[in-house]
């Protein structure tokens, strides 16, 4: 997605879906509580373009739950409240959410007609035994026979994949993104499982059925994800569930619930490039990191943690991370006093 363009929610919370994933409360991860009507749809984009900076290319979004499986006639409602705005010129395209066994021709043809841009859908996972133990009820070959209609229809399709579902590892989770890139997504979210209250994932955690997928996990595995995305020029424009008040104030029971996330990830990226340059380096040297100004602060990490971690990882006597604005934001210099 450009910096210009600009999404307005409208979310459908877990309405017309058929099952129970383990991890789902869309009620506390939307925060809405019930589904958007018509009316909705209007108000939602007419508050939301008095707030947006003029040049920006607006989005509308159904997002939540399963929109291709919520009853036609209703779909049918809310696509034609969003086609009306759609045509006046406010909002410049129309994007929604759902299951990959909600998808078909038919289905993909209606969308068309009420002029749908993108698609998104959530994969979770590419590992059979993930999904079933997720309770998804569809399994990686719905995800891609779905994607690939999806493509072939002419949509934007983007994949949503989860990390730390119960039975995942770090190798499906790997695997899982391996498989992502093969379809060609135009982009994709990751969401690290959070344990969010009143879901059967707060109840097999509760009775130690699951064990919790940490920030430290998250952050670690998205470390590796993130580059496999970029080097197949596929971008990641969501990592982590965007903060609410109700998963702040304590529906996030626990799990990789950061709302900085993504800045943590990025963070642990820039220091594994800098252990790398930093091997052999001599023991008590002293050292000074050379960055591009955007990226000091990921370099330093929070509260200076990659400055700690890499100075006793390497013995050196000193660290300082530093600005260069004659270097690119991937390059890093070294400065050492010992050679
Ligand atoms: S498919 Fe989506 S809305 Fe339905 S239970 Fe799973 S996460 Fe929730």
């Amino acid at each position: 997605m450009s910096a210009r363009e600009s999404i307005i929610p409208v979310f459908v919370p877990h309405w017309g879906c058929p099952y129970h994933c383990v991890f789902c409360n869309q009620r506390q991860i939307s925060g809405a509580k019930k589904p958007a009507s018509p009316d909705d749809v209007r108000r939602a984009v007419q508050s939301a373009l008095a707030l947006l900076p003029s040049g920006s290319k607006p989005q509308l979004a159904f997002y939540g739950g399963s929109f291709t499986a919520i009853p036609v006639q209703d779909q049918e409602a809310l696509l034609t409240a969003a086609k009306e705005i759609l045509d006046s010129g406010l909002i410049s395209s129309i994007r929604l959410s759902t299951r990959p066994d909600a998808v078909d021709d038919a289905v993909l043809s209606r969308l068309h007609g009420f002029g749908v841009e993108t698609v998104e859908l959530g994969a979770q996972s590419m590992c059979d035994e993930v999904l079933a133990l997720s309770g998804r009820g569809h399994t990686s070959a719905d995800v891609e026979y779905a994607s690939r209609l999806i493509k072939a229809s002419g949509f934007r399709l983007i994949l949503q994949m989860m990390t730390g579902l119960p039975g995942d590892s770090p190798e499906r989770s790997i695997r899982t993104a391996e498989k992502i890139i093969a379809l060609r997504p135009d982009g994709v979210r990751i969401y690290p499982t959070v344990i969010v209250r009143d879901t059967m994932l707060y109840d097999l955690w509760q009775t130690g059925q699951y064990t919790e997928h940490t920030v430290e996990d998250a952050v670690s595995l998205c470390a590796r994800l993130l580059p496999m995305f970029e080097k197949a020029s596929i971008p990641v424009i969501r990592l982590g569930l965007n903060p609410t008040e109700e998963l702040s104030a304590g529906g996030a029971a626990a799990g990789a619930y950061h709302p900085a996330l993504g800045e943590l990830v990025k963070s642990r990226m820039i220091r594994s490039e800098a252990e790398e340059r930093l091997a052999g380096i001599v023991p008590g040297s002293r050292v000074c990191l050379f960055v591009h100004p955007k990226k000091l602060s990921q370099m330093a990490g929070q509260h200076k943690c990659n400055i700690t971690y890499l100075q006793e990882k390497f013995a050196l006597s000193g660290l300082a991370v530093c600005s260069d604005p004659a270097l690119s934001e991937q390059e890093i210099r070294i400065k050492t006093d010992r050679q």
